[in-house]
């Protein structure tokens, strides 16, 4: 295994610390974001007032946000639609078949978007495989679903050999 397919370029404590300053610092006028424990907490389906005030700033301008999801359709659009984000759902990530559709439909240029999400084995992998850049946040809830069991014991490993070689995740505040 090629632990560096799991770096992420940066990582964060939240998707909502990524401000539009600092997105538009690194040249991103795309941000994918993925759905569950990065956007929205399982156990909080109406958002925070943060997570409103981040997409409303984005949007304001003129920063384009799309939900990559690998959940089924129904769950995503319920999810999102009260915000009315973009989504793409069953993404098959750690496979880019949802990022190229985004990068697609959307037009996105490869060099202009990040994938932000909280699974080293899906989220990021996927970005390193779309050859797009990636950013870790901290899962919105401590607490994962059992789906999620496996990749987070996989998960664990990775992030000790990346401890290792490369130190610590250090998440800041900002990019
Ligand atoms: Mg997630």
């Amino acid at each position: 295994m090629r632990i560096e397919n799991y770096l992420p370029d940066f990582a964060v404590e939240a998707v909502y610390d990524l401000t539009v300053e600092s997105l538009r610092k690194h040249g991103i006028e795309a941000v994918f974001v993925d759905l569950d424990n990065t956007l929205i907490a399982w156990n909080n389906p109406d958002g925070t007032p943060e997570m409103k005030q981040w997409l409303h700033d984005l949007r304001d301008a003129g920063i384009r946000v799309v939900v990559v999801s690998n959940n089924t359709q129904k769950r995503v659009q319920r999810a999102v639609e009260k915000f009315q984000i973009d989504y793409v759902y069953w993404a098959f990530k750690p496979f880019t078949l949802g990022i190229n559709r985004a990068l697609k439909q959307f037009g996105v240029d490869k060099s202009q978007v990040v994938m932000v999400g909280d699974q080293l084995m899906t989220d990021i992998r996927a970005a390193h495989r779309a050859g797009i850049r990636s950013i870790l946040v901290k899962p919105l809830v401590s607490h994962d679903s059992l789906k999620t069991m496996p990749n987070r014991l996989r998960e664990r490993r990775v992030l000790k050999k990346i401890r290792e070689k490369y130190g610590p995740i250090n998440y800041t505040k900002g990019i």
